[in-house]
């Protein structure tokens, strides 16, 4: 009997764990960490056996394929030791896409993964399709697979998950933007992380379609010397019109595939900012692509509510807005962010740096923002490169501290807004404690004025 050995018990693991048990497979599942409680019911109730707090070689090492949690980078010993043995280390996408008849919408992209991917699956599942949500988000794709009862999945792919895919192809693949993100895990060579994105359009052939925003100019400079990839291009842009593909056009979206064509204005988006845009457009070709009615995107775009932690507003106080923008973790994603406003800003910044280049947001903090809140343990880089560049810069070291001094530097019509583009490991578990602690405070904040 073959045997499946996982690597990380998280969602994808145990739904890896669950699929391989339901296909006959022998299963183990080891995690170096420890285990939830939850996860590790289902494994017992499952009788699939597993250890934590260690990866015992004996056992992992003797496996026919190895299904790798992303966290796990390809340089710790353990893997590259399956390397030298010529043991396949698979993702969980690999393995579940193995087992399903649905159509694959695949989206990955540095930035705007979760709202696109979010977004797609709204207006699809809103339109009356029957279509699951995988990946990043939500339940574990392995899981979702053992009944196999989508005609459609949307799945958000990170370069992780993208690295362990070899046979994996998507019917529709979006590539949303190229920038420099988690180079740790890629030697520091941003090429080795252009590629990986670009595994998206893998397998595919012409009857396939792929959907990239034109305006990213790695994504696009990549794009020139692929001429192996035979899938139909359809690119978004903001500033060209595009014969098959989506652009904006006088503030109106514009999507054309085939003889089909959509307009939407921008204004009625319910997402705002010109990052929303491309998401919206890439949202609307794949609605085009699955044969969507006019109608029926029009209905979705406008139901569709913000993400938590994506410039999603938390409150006005004496007319000032406050926005929770936690889910910016690098500057690209906080460059959007300034984008969308044109309301003097009270900016909050600042946690972990991962290396990070200001010079992208350096004209618009400079336009924009009146006041600059660093809030971090070490604020040093931050202070030093924005010093001269703003009207007023502060240094603190809490949350607390950061929207008590927002409230008290702001006056009717300014936008409080937390877009930290930094990691929240100094002060926070991780961005969606950041996010909730900050609309604590404001509400906490609304209840003592
Ligand atoms: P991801 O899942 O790729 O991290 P999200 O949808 O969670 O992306 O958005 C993360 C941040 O990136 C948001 O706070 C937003 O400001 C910014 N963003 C969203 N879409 C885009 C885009 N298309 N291009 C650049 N930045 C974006």
């Amino acid at each position: 009997m073959k045997k499946i050995v996982i690597l990380g018990g998280g969602e994808s693991g145990v739904g890896a764990a669950l699929l391989a048990k339901a296909k006959g497979f022998k299963v183990f599942l080891s995690d170096k960490g420890s285990l939830s409680a939850q996860y590790k019911e289902i494994l017992a109730n499952n009788e699939i056996p597993f250890e934590e707090g260690e990866h015992t070689e004996n056992q992992i090492l003797d496996a026919d394929e190895v299904i790798k949690s992303p966290g796990i980078p390809d340089k710790v010993a353990l893997i590259q030791k399956l390397h030298s043995l010529k043991i396949p280390v698979i993702s969980e996408i690999e393995f579940a896409a193995r087992y399903t008849k649905a159509k694959i919408v695949a989206i990955t992209g540095s930035n705007g993964k979760t709202t696109t991917t979010l977004l797609t699956y709204h207006i699809l599942k809103n339109a009356g399709l029957n279509v699951g949500l995988a990946g990043n988000v939500g339940e574990s794709f392995a899981k979702q697979v053992i009944e196999d009862t989508f005609d459609y999945f949307v799945l958000e792919l990170s370069s992780f998950q993208l690295d362990n895919c070899f046979n994996f192809k998507a019917d529709v693949a979006i590539l949303l933007n190229i920038t420099p993100d988690h180079l740790d895990r890629y030697d520091y060579v941003f090429q080795n992380y252009i590629e990986s994105k670009f595994r998206i359009v893998q397998n595919m052939t012409a009857t396939d379609d792929f959907i990239f925003y034109q305006e990213s100019e790695a994504l696009v400079g990549e794009l020139a010397k692929r001429t192996d990839i035979t899938a139909n291009r359809l690119p978004i842009s903001l500033v060209a019109e595009i014969a098959q593909g989506g652009y904006l056009e006088n503030e109106v979206l514009k999507v054309n595939y085939k003889h089909e064509t959509f307009e939407f204005p921008q204004a009625n988006l319910p997402i705002k900012g010109s990052h929303n845009v491309i998401n919206s457009l890439v949202a609307i070709t794949v609605s085009k692509i699955l044969k969507l009615d006019n109608q029926q995107i029009t209905e979705g775009l406008l139901s569709f509510q913000s993400v938590e932690h994506r410039l999603e507003p938390c409150g006005e106080i004496k007319g000032v807005k406050y926005v929770n923008d936690s889910k910016a973790t690098n500057v690209d994603s906080v460059f959007y962010a300034l984008g969308s406003f044109s309301e003097p800003l009270i900016l909050i910044m600042g946690g972990v740096d991962k290396g990070n280049d200001y010079r992208q947001i350096e004209k618009l903090v400079e336009e924009k923002v009146k006041a600059l809140i660093c809030m971090g343990t070490d604020n040093s880089k931050l202070l030093a490169f924005f010093e001269k560049k703003v009207p007023m810069i502060f240094s603190v070291d809490s949350l607390q501290k950061a929207v008590q001094l927002s409230a008290d530097l702001g006056t009717e019509g300014d936008v409080v807004l937390l877009s930290p583009a930094c990691a929240s490991f100094d002060l926070f578990k991780n961005y969606e404690d950041r996010g909730r602690q900050f609309k604590a405070a404001v509400v906490a904040l609304r209840e003592s004025k």
